[in-house]
């Protein structure tokens, strides 16, 4: 009797603990069973040759003290684009209710992975013979990122999730190759959050790093450095799945670059840099997760006009001449030519102790620095490459100075002219806004 009323005493005195996040993890192998055109770089001329190491989609969904639930998707890709996760946005929402602030889909941007999605960019124009195979991998990455997200909502256990950041220092600014007067700027920050089961063990450690993924350039298919790193971790961790978040890193390459060995070393080396993160102090998070995602319209600079595309035709290279095609083709098609882009923005609030932004397309590291200051450093994790991998994200500077990510990667991706200046404020004004909404 004394011993029951001192439980109810306790009961009634004690405030009443929060009750403790879910999180389900799970992974999908999609790793190509047939010879497929490779994606990320316009000079390869026929499909691959072989898999080095197996290619994944994972998925980590996690459930606050409200019963939120929230999903973020990572894939062995150079990109998802929308032609892939809009049907996956649409059956989220039909068949879990999940909606678009509360499922973020990431690609690592390996340049040694299959093609999926759409085709026709004049990038790869790729015979109907190749097309097919693209096509056939395309429709079965859906049925696995749709299957990937419901394993994960299935494998939901009460879980301690945390937050800390490393460093690794691999990236370098690629546009000083060529351009040592440039200014460089990197970002090497390595985002770490873990998921530990009830018990303490690791089930999930999510990471991040803001650098293309190009060590290689060949025929086989595999993860490129972020594949190895999430191996390593693996096998370091066993029972843990490992998932690696592209940032802002549209403008950074791993270098030196080019072979096997190398592409090994920077997994190895990000993975020690997770490791230390996982083996110190990191920052809890619970209460609420708040989500919001917007689309604001960033603009394309004037379109040439039909006689203009007509008339420079004949003077330009065969890639360029890929290109203007296919603006007439749109111009057959659509009757007029792209002048801007719906951008999507994701900002997760997770606690106090972290920010989440993600962004759309290939997103030069000006944005993910300049974000981390405003929204404070130690608590913002900036991912690039989600839910549509459209087009390079220059700023303004990048613009100005033109090259590669500020004009020409506009010709693979099919697009009139290069992005307006204003695309740098219209991004970077809308994701403050969206996380001041927050507080
Ligand atoms: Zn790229």
């Amino acid at each position: 009797m004394r011993l029951l009323s001192s439980v109810l005493l306790s009961l009634i005195l004690l405030p009443a603990a929060p009750a403790a996040w879910k999180a389900g993890v799970a992974k999908v192998n999609i790793t190509p069973t047939e010879p497929i055109w490779m994606s990320g770089y316009a000079a390869r001329v026929h499909p691959s040759e072989g898999v080095y190491a197996p290619i994944y989609v994972k998925a980590v969904a996690l459930e606050d003290d409200a019963g939120n639930k929230t999903v973020l998707v990572t894939g062995d890709l150079v990109g998802f684009t929308k032609f892939i996760t809009d049907p996956v946005f649409e059956a989220a929402r039909k068949r879990w209710g999940l909606s678009r602030e509360r499922l973020a889909i990431n690609a690592s941007h390996t340049h040694s992975g299959p093609l999926a999605g759409q085709v026709d960019r004049p990038v790869y124009r790729l015979e109907d013979k190749y097309a097919v195979v693209v096509k056939r991998y395309t429709d079965k990455l859906i049925e696995d990122v749709i299957g990937v997200i419901g394993a994960a909502l299935d494998d939901m256990a009460p879980a301690e999730v945390a937050f800390e950041q490393g460093y690794a220092g691999f990236a370098v600014n690629r546009r000083r190759v060529g351009h040592r007067e440039y200014p460089g700027p990197t970002d090497h920050d390595v985002p770490v959050l873990t998921v530990r089961g009830a018990d303490g063990k690791l089930r999930a450690v999510v990471f991040g790093y803001a650098c293309h993924a190009t060590v290689m350039n060949e025929y086989e298919i595999h993860g490129d450095y972020p594949g190895f790193a999430q191996a390593e971790l693996e096998r370091r961790f066993p029972g843990a799945t490992a998932l690696f978040m592209a940032g802002c890193g549209a403008d950074q390459n791993p270098l030196p670059r080019r072979r096997m060995e190398l592409t090994r070393m920077y997994g190895e080396i990000l993975a020690e840099a997770v490791d230390q993160v996982v083996a110190g102090k990191m920052k809890p998070l619970g209460g609420t997760i708040q989500a919001i995602y917007a689309t604001p319209r960033v603009h394309f600079q004037k379109a040439p006009t039909r006689a203009e595309i007509e008339a420079r035709i004949p003077k330009l290279s065969a890639y360029e001449k890929r290109h203007s095609e296919y603006l007439l083709e749109r111009l057959d098609q659509d009757g007029k030519l792209a002048e801007g882009y719906d951008y999507p923005i994701r900002v997760w609030r997770m606690g106090d102790a972290l920010t989440w932004v993600t962004l759309g397309g290939e997103v030069v590291v000006d944005y993910g620095l300049q974000l981390k200051e405003a929204l404070g450093p130690d608590t913002t994790w900036v991912s690039g490459y989600t839910d549509d991998v459209f087009a390079y994200i220059p700023t303004a500077r990048i613009i100005d100075e033109g090259g590669y990510e500020g004009a020409t990667s506009m010709l693979g991706y099919g697009w009139p002219a290069p992005f307006e200046p204003s695309i740098e404020r219209t991004i970077l004004e809308r994701v403050k806004a969206l996380a001041r909404g927050f507080e």
